[in-house]
């Protein structure tokens, strides 16, 4: 690393290392003293170093010109490697760290190239890497503009005879010079990123050496919706929310970033696109959040027709190639929007002008492994890092939202199509899975042969098992929760399984306690829905699709079934939550959710904000085109807040009242919660663990609650702590504190400690 202090140019040859491990116990960074080749080391630099008697990964998080230590006791790094963490990341992993209670070493490790844990590239990948001749002809070319490779100039110079910019043939131009530059610069790097034809003229030149074959990892387009590519004329609404966001952009107007609050089907993307397109055109780079890739198709289909090739996608379904790759085209500047789920809100991007979060309210933005962070709070980080412009969208937004960013109003679908009829249907007191007026909605959406989108938040055949003679519910051995059937497939035979550990087991013959063979199965899911709908009123003209989780662990299962959907002239998609996400299917007719109020049994202050966005979302996907629409909502709590709102399209009387209600009992954005849970073999130990912590929290602002026991998961018994604070800050330095202090010796004693901030 270079750095000029006081005119001069000085050499800071002590590395600050973050060793990449995973324990709490180990905090860097340390120092690591460079060798004068390794001189061009800079901050982010990804190294193996010498570390506790073995080898570790490390990134380098400061460079130093001295060290406390005596240079004799510095070791040093053995190997730097390609594809390090652009330095804004590593700012951005030290803020993680403190603002989610966790390590620098977990945070860094999110930010690195796909596949650089490994500590290789990706096999399939070909690699350039300047040869010595090449090197020896950069350095002959003189030090100027071209080469930024610092240690070689002195040890390479007079080498090669004649003139510097030949190598015996005809000179280079000037640009293959520079390219030989930015490669050498660069270190080895994946040849697609720089232009593989090019690097070939250099190979052949005896200046560039590449290795191992390289295919095209492009990921696969899935053609999935309607009206690519042309742009349409934006409504005045739409115009006028692209205005307030073009002069923020500009550097004018405010600056605290927006909300995009439009009722389904008003547009939101249009406006993200043009934002984007305004902000490609000023030179910045982009990043889109969507909630799960796989699920939402048609967005990045969109931004790809509209954009090209200037869109990188990362996705968690590709290979680790074709991440590989479409990280380096981003870190390169060769794609300058990056479209992907939470992780890529650290999309190695330099400029960042825009950052869109789509479908805001959507959970899968929290992170739910420790670090436990919030793409949404990131997002707004990152974009006060780079001076960025956040945009977040949403039909149902979290009432944070509407509090933290300027809110922006789409309050009519395009072309002023009406938000279709929701109607409320009481089933206290049935027994049929479908009300009578489900039953002939669907029966009237086939002899029209239209479509039907039919919810149930619940994955499976059976929720659980009984038995009929003694009583016996059949539970998962590591968790308190009862297994659920699945059904067997072409390719298996049915099973019981834990929906939160994934044990698996054969369905019982007989029951463990009384031996008895008649085994009650009770409640219906996902997959029992399906079947039901294909004997009631599924046939070849009238296909039953289903998108649930068991669906989506098939590789692009997902995308085929929502293709086969859309394409099918007539039919019914049943499925989870899934179902209700973002899709634009004009020709959906009516809407279904079943078991309305099962989101609200959850003991969780955010019950109803969640079944408010499902109910909201999911009437949102019906009556989008000229054939208008309809929605029916099954429920046993038909007076339920969440569901009358959500049944008059009110989104503003929700937001109101819910606001009002988590201000009087201080919850978000009140106020913050933090928490902590500890887990044990037995729950006395992770009882006592957990009043310990309570005692390590000094914080006088800050409400503890608890401990209180939860339900055991994965083998572990489990207690929990939440506070409650309006001093975020303070709260996470005191949570932070009491759990270093009790966290080697909790380790100790078999418990484990983590930290929830945000919890969701
Ligand atoms: P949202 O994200 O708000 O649910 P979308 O962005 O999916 O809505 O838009 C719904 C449909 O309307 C899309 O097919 C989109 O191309 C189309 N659309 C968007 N803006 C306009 C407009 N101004 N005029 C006509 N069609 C539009
Ligand atoms: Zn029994
Ligand atoms: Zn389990």
């Amino acid at each position: 690393m270079r750095a000029s202090e006081g005119g001069s140019t000085v050499f800071k040859m002590i590395a600050r290392v973050q060793p990449l491990t995973t324990t709490r116990a180990i905090r860097g960074p340390f120092d690591y003293r460079l060798r004068p080749e390794q001189a061009d080391v800079e901050i982010g630099a990804l190294l193996r170093v010498p570390f506790a008697r073995r080898r570790a990964l490390g990134v380098v998080v400061d460079l130093a010109g001295e060290s406390e230590l005596p240079p004799e006791r510095l070791l040093e790094p053995d190997t730097v490697l390609p594809a390090g963490v652009p330095p804004d990341l590593v700012a951005l992993a030290a803020w993680m760290a403190r603002e989610y209670c966790s390590t620098m070493a977990r945070c860094l490790s999110l930010m690195l190239a796909p596949g650089a844990t490994g500590g290789v590239l990706p096999a399939e990948a070909l690699v350039a890497e300047v040869t010595d001749a090449g090197r020896r002809l950069l350095a002959g070319a003189g030090d100027g503009a071209l080469s930024s490779g610092a240690g070689n100039g002195a040890r390479a110079s007079g080498a090669g005879a004649g003139s510097p910019a030949t190598n015996g043939a005809r000179p280079l131009t000037a640009r293959q010079l520079e390219l030989l530059a930015r490669l050498q610069h660069h270190g080895p790097t994946v040849a697609a990123s720089l232009g593989t034809p090019a690097l070939r003229r250099l190979e052949r030149r005896g200046l560039v050496e590449i290795v191992s074959g390289k295919r095209e990892r492009r990921p696969v387009r899935h053609s999935v919706g309607a009206g690519l590519g042309a742009a349409p004329a934006l409504n005045a609404e739409q115009q006028e929310a692209l205005e307030r966001i073009l002069e923020a952009l500009e550097g004018a107007g405010d600056r605290r970033g927006f909300l995009l609050h439009g009722v389904t089907g008003s547009g939101k993307t249009e406006v993200y696109l043009r934002a984007v397109e305004a902000t490609l055109e000023a030179g910045a780079s982009a990043i889109v959040l969507v909630p799960e890739i796989a699920l939402t198709p048609q967005t990045r289909a969109r931004f790809q027709a509209r954009f090209g090739d200037v869109v990188a996608v990362l996705h968690s379904a590709l290979g680790q190639g074709e991440r590989y790759d479409e990280w380096l085209r981003l870190r390169d500047g060769e794609a300058r929007v990056c479209v992907g789920p939470r992780s890529a809100v650290f999309a190695p991007l330099k400029d960042i002008g825009l950052i869109v979060i789509d479908e805001e309210h959507d959970r899968s933005y929290k992170h739910e492994s420790d670090p436990r962070y919030d793409a949404r709070t990131v997002a707004a980080r990152r974009a006060q890092d780079h001076g960025a412009i956040l945009v977040a969208g949403s039909a149902t937004p979290r009432p944070e939202s509407t509090v933290s960013l300027n809110r922006l109003r789409l309050s009519q679908r395009v072309d002023r199509r009406p938000l279709p009829p929701v109607e409320l249907l009481d089933m206290r007191g049935s027994h049929h899975p479908l009300h009578p007026e489900t039953r002939l909605a669907l029966a009237d959406v086939r002899r029209a042969r239209g479509k039907a989108i039919v919810l149930l938040n619940r994955r499976g055949w059976s929720n659980f098992l009984t038995c009929r003679a003694c009583g016996q519910v059949w539970m998962c051995p590591d968790c308190d929760v009862a297994l659920v059937l699945h059904r067997s497939s072409a390719s298996t035979p049915a099973y019981v399984a834990c929906h939160h550990c994934g044990h698996r087991e054969r369905v019982p013959e007989r029951c463990t306690s009384c031996r008895s063979v008649a085994v009650a199965r009770h409640g219906a899911g996902t997959e029992r829905l399906e079947h039901e709908l294909r004997l009631a009123i599924g046939d070849s003209g009238f296909p039953v699709f289903r998108l649930d989780a068991d669906v989506a662990a098939g590789k692009d299962r997902v995308a085929r079934e929502l293709t086969a959907f859309e394409a099918a002239p007539a039919g019914v998609l049943v499925g989870t939550q899934m179902v209700a996400k973002g899709h634009d299917f004009p020709d959906v007719t009516l809407g279904v959710v079943l078991d309305a109020d099962q989101t609200l049994r959850f003991p969780d202050f955010r019950a109803e904000e969640r079944t408010f966005a499902l109910i909201t979302q999911l009437a949102g996907r019906a009556g989008r085109g000229d054939r208008g629409g309809r929605v029916l909502v099954q429920t046993m709590a038909p007076s339920a807040r969440a569901i009358v709102f959500a049944a008059r399209h009110d989104a503003d009387g929700f937001l109101a009242d819910e606001l009002r209600r988590r201000t009087a009992l201080r919850y978000p954005p009140a106020g913050s919660l933090i928490r902590i849970t500890c887990s044990a073999a037995e729950l006395a130990a992770a009882l006592s663990e957990t009043r310990s912590v309570r005692d390590q929290i000094l914080c006088p602002s800050a409400t503890v609650l608890g401990p209180a026991p939860l339900f055991r998961l994965r083998g572990k018994a489990r207690a929990q702590l939440v506070i409650k604070t309006t001093d975020r800050q303070a709260a996470i330095r005191a949570v932070g504190a009491a759990v270093d202090r009790v966290g080697a010796g909790a380790a100790q004693r078999g418990v484990s400690v983590s930290v929830d901030v945000d919890p969701q």
